[in-house]
C-alpha cells in the first residue's frame, strides 16, 4: 500500500489540480492520498477568522473569493457534467459551514482556539474534495474522507498536536479494510485531527506530513510519498547558489534537521508515525514525476563528504537578556519559556552564558515577546534587547559532529567570506552545527559553505 500526499505547492489552479490526478491515476495499485488545502487558503481562512471578529461585513465577501477560486479549479479539472455538479455541490455545503462558523465569530466577537482551528481546517475539506472529483472525472473510485470523522484522534494539545495511534488504528479498522481492499481511493484532509472531546485540533503549519504518516501507519503501508511543487531536495536553495545539486538520500534526522532550520521540507515530526515500521519515504517533485526523488532513510551510510545541505533561515531575530547573573539563577529560562509559550512565541534555540541568556525566536512574534520580557524584571534581568536582522545559518550532514575537523572548515570558510559570526551552537545536534550572522551575511555564508564542501 502506498500513500501519496499533496501539498499546497502542487495544488495551486486547475492545470495542477489535474496533473495531481493524473499521477494518482497513473498508479497501478489504488493508493491512498493526503492533501493540503489550496496553496494560500489557509492563509486565507487565518485572515478571515481575524477579520470577522471585528466586523462581520467582511465576512461574505471573504467567502465569496474562495467559492470563486474553488470553483474555478473545480470547473477546469473536471468535465464529465455530472461529476462536476456533485463536486460543486459538496464545495458549496463545505463553504456553507465556513460561512456559519465566521458568522459566529462576528456575533460573539470571539474565536475560541477550537473555533479558530475549526475555520482553518476547511481549507483542506475543500481540496480533498476537488482532489477526489477530479479523480472520478477520470473514472478512479475516489472518496474524500474527513480526518476528524474517520477517527484521527489526538491528544488535548489544539495546536502542534499528537495523534494517539493505538486509538487511530483501532477506530480507523474498518475503513482501511476497504481502502486495503482497493474499493475505492481515499482522499484524506491533512493538517487536523480532532480530540477526545471532539474538538479540531491541528499538527501545525505544512502539518499534513504528519498526517500522511499518520495514514501510513494507520494503513500499514510500506511506501509513502510527499509530493512537491521543487526540484526534489537540494544541497541548498537553488535561488540563493546556483551550483545546488539534487541529494538522492537524506536521513531521517537530517530531513528533520532541515526542515526545523526552514528548508521547509518536511514537517519535523513527519516521521513520528513510523518509528518501528519499515517504510519507505520520498520526496517527490510535480515537474519530475519520474524522477527518484529523495529517499529519507533511517541511516545513511557514512560518506567522504559529510556535509549534505547548507541553509539558511532568514526571518528570526534574537531575545537577549541581560543581567550579570542570569545564567546563574536557577529556574529563569523556565520562566521566560513559560512566559512566551503564553504569548504562543516559539523558540527555536537558547543559547546562554552567565551574563546574557539569547533567545532564538520567530521574527514576526519577536517584537510580541520582547515587550513582555521587558515589562517582567524582577531583579535579575537587567536589559532585554531586541535584534531584528539575524539569520541563522546551519550546515546539515549526519556524522558531521563527530568527524574531526568539520566545524573548522566551517568556520574558516565563513571567515574567508568576510561574515562575522556573532553566536554558535554546536553539538546540540548530532547532525546539524547551526550559527547566527547578520541577515545581511547570511546568503553569503551560504554560498561560502556551499563551495567548500560541494566544489
Ligand atoms: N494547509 C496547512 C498549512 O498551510 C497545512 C499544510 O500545508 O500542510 O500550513
Ligand atoms: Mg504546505
Amino acid at each position: 500500500m502506498k500513500v501519496m500526499k499533496f501539498g499546497g505547492g502542487c495544488l495551486k489552479d486547475a492545470k495542477t489540480l489535474d496533473r495531481v490526478a493524473a499521477i494518482i491515476a497513473h498508479e497501478g495499485r489504488k493508493p491512498a492520498v493526503v492533501v493540503s488545502a489550496f496553496q494560500g487558503v489557509t492563509d486565507q481562512l487565518i485572515a478571515a477568522a481575524a477579520a470577522a471578529r471585528d466586523d462581520e461585513r467582511t465576512i461574505s465577501d471573504r467567502v465569496s473569493r474562495l467559492w470563486d477560486r474553488h470553483v474555478k479549479v473545480a470547473e477546469g479539472a473536471i468535465r464529465p457534467v455530472a461529476v462536476r455538479e456533485e463536486t460543486l455541490r459538496a464545495i458549496e455545503v463545505v463553504l456553507q459551514r465556513v460561512e456559519r462558523l465566521l458568522y459566529g465569530i462576528a456575533y460573539t466577537g470571539e474565536a475560541s482556539p477550537a473555533i479558530h482551528n475549526h475555520v482553518l481546517s476547511y481549507g483542506e475539506r475543500l481540496a480533498a474534495r476537488c482532489v477526489a472529483g477530479a479523480l472520478r472525472a477520470r473514472g478512479v473510485a475516489a472518496r474524500p474522507l474527513d480526518s476528524d470523522r474517520i477517527g484521527m484522534v489526538t491528544d488535548d494539545a489544539l495546536e502542534n498536536a499528537t495523534v494517539n495511534l493505538g486509538r487511530f488504528r483501532a477506530s480507523f479498522r474498518r475503513t482501511a479494510g476497504h481502502i486495503k481492499r482497493g474499493l475505492y481511493v481515499p482522499v484524506v484532509t491533512g493538517f487536523f485531527g480532532v480530540t477526545p472531546e471532539g474538538r479540531i485540533s491541528l499538527f501545525g503549519r505544512n502539518g499534513s506530513d504528519y498526517s500522511a504518516a499518520v495514514l501510513a501507519h494507520g494503513l500499514e503501508a510500506r511506501s509513502l510519498e510527499i509530493w512537491k511543487d521543487v526540484g526534489g531536495f537540494m544541497s541548498a536553495d537553488p535561488d540563493a547558489v546556483k551550483a545546488a545539486r539534487k541529494i538522492g538520500r537524506l536521513s531521517y534526522y537530517e530531513a528533520a534537521e532541515l526542515s526545523y532550520f526552514g528548508a521547509k521540507i518536511l514537517h519535523p515530526r513527519t516521521l513520528e508515525p513510523l518509528t518501528g515500521r519499515t517504510v519507505e519515504v520520498r520526496i517527490k517533485s510535480l515537474a519530475e514525476p519520474g524522477g527518484r526523488g529523495t529517499e529519507i532513510v533511517r541511516r545513511v551510510p557514512a560518506r567522504r563528504n559529510v556535509v549534505k545541505s547548507v541553509t539558511a533561515n532568514e526571518g528570526l531575530a534574537l531575545l537577549r537578556i541581560h543581567g550579570p547573573g542570569v545564567g546563574y539563577k536557577p529556574g529563569i529560562i523556565g520562566r521566560l519559556g513559560r512566559r512566551l509559550a503564553e504569548l504562543r512565541v516559539n523558540i527555536y534555540s537558547i543559547i546562554t552564558a552567565q551574563t546574557c541568556i539569547n533567545l532564538l525566536v520567530d521574527g514576526k512574534d519577536a517584537r510580541r515577546g520582547f515587550e513582555a520580557l521587558k515589562s517582567d524584571r524582577n531583579g535579575v534581568i537587567a536589559r532585554v534587547d531586541l535584534e531584528e536582522d539575524v539569520a541563522l545559518v546551519a550546515v546539515v550532514g549526519e556524522g558531521m559532529v563527530e568527524r574531526r575537523g568539520v566545524a573548522a572548515r566551517v568556520f574558516s570558510a565563513v571567515a574567508r567570506a568576510g561574515v562575522n559570526v556573532e553566536m554558535i551552537s554546536s553539538g546540540a545536534s548530532e547532525v546539524a552545527t547551526y550559527f547566527i550572522v547578520d541577515r545581511a551575511d547570511a546568503a553569503r555564508a551560504v554560498r561560502a559553505l556551499h563551495r567548500e564542501f560541494f566544489g
